[in-house]
């Protein structure tokens, strides 16, 4: 008798929502950036990510670079960088994201990197020379930096507030309950102190989380709570998108109503700036967060 393997079980996928179709990326600016990216050997978060903005963003002129290569030391379970031990540190990738910068000829830069927790300092030297190299640049540029939690090590926080960027931003992710799924290598408390000395070094803090991956409305207004408890002014909330087959998957999809009220209970909550929809990322609309 032949013996044939039953058919593969997959799951049931949620079919996504009219409300998360997005612009294909096209047009002059859009060929601009993606020039400037590849001629520069530069990394961004926005394609390393699979971000849905890549048409509106890229198609007026801007992007978010990603620092310190495009290997990540952690293997968060929503994110879509390569997870690895990056072998090499680029010296010269704070001169090239500046000149990128420049040609880009934005009024507001934002710059984030990988993790790279072999690192003593967690990548915080080459964060401040690529800040310097940016402001010397650009010095009409604003910035805003997303950065890691460089594993508790606050004088590497210090050393961001040393070059002063106009916005530094450490997002949660999401509520403490999800943290083993979605961050095993970080802790809900520490990326609360990393906000806590942000805003005690007078710097204007952002943190961002991703709904979808089954949080409560509830636990989302606590994660509010405690980040205004730790300074912070600045929040964003989307939709979390699962990037490839081998991550989260997407548990719901959160309706345009419900994030609307996120931002309406984070302004309530004394948040200076709200930014939750849908389609929302840490790096969207952010040149409204620095005013
Ligand atoms: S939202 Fe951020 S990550 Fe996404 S395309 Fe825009 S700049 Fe890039």
């Amino acid at each position: 008798m032949e013996l044939t393997a039953p058919p593969l079980e997959r799951p049931l996928r949620l079919k996504k929502p009219d409300w998360l179709r997005v612009k294909l990326p096209t047009g002059e600016s859009y060929r601009h950036v993606r020039g400037l990216v590849d001629h520069y050997k530069l990394h961004t978060i926005c394609e390393s990510g699979n971000c849905p903005n890549m048409g509106e963003c890229w198609g007026a002129g801007t992007a978010t670079f990603m620092i310190l290569g495009n290997i990540c030391t952690r293997s968060c379970g929503f994110c879509a960088v390569h997870t690895g031990m990056p072998t090499e540190l680029d010296l010269d990738e704070p001169y090239r994201v500046a000149e990128a910068i420049k040609l880009m000829g934005v009024k507001h830069a934002v710059i984030t990197s990988v993790n790279r927790d072999e690192l003593k300092d967690g990548g915080a030297a080459i964060w401040a020379l690529t800040v310097n190299a940016v402001r010397t640049l650009n010095p009409a540029t604003t910035l805003e930096t997303l950065i890691p939690d460089f594993k508790g090590n606050m004088d590497s926080v210090d050393a961001i507030i040393a070059v002063a960027p106009e916005v530094v931003s450490h997002n949660m992710e999401t509520i403490p309950r999800l943290y083993r799924r979605v961050r095993p290598q970080a802790k809900y408390e520490r990326s609360l102190s990393v906000i806590k000395r942000l805003k005690h070094g007078g710097i204007r803090t952002k943190s961002g989380i991703m709904a979808g991956l089954g949080e409560t409305q509830e636990e989302v207004f606590k994660v509010m709570d405690d980040l205004r408890e730790a300074g912070c002014d600045v929040l964003t909330i989307g939709q979390y998108l699962q990037p490839t087959r081998n991550h989260l998957e997407v548990i719901e999809w959160i309706h345009p109503d419900i994030f609307k009220n996120y931002e309406l209970n984070g302004l309530s909550r004394g948040f200076k700036y709200v930014e939750s929809g849908p389609l929302v990322r840490s790096s969207y609309h952010a040149e409204k967060h620095v005013k």
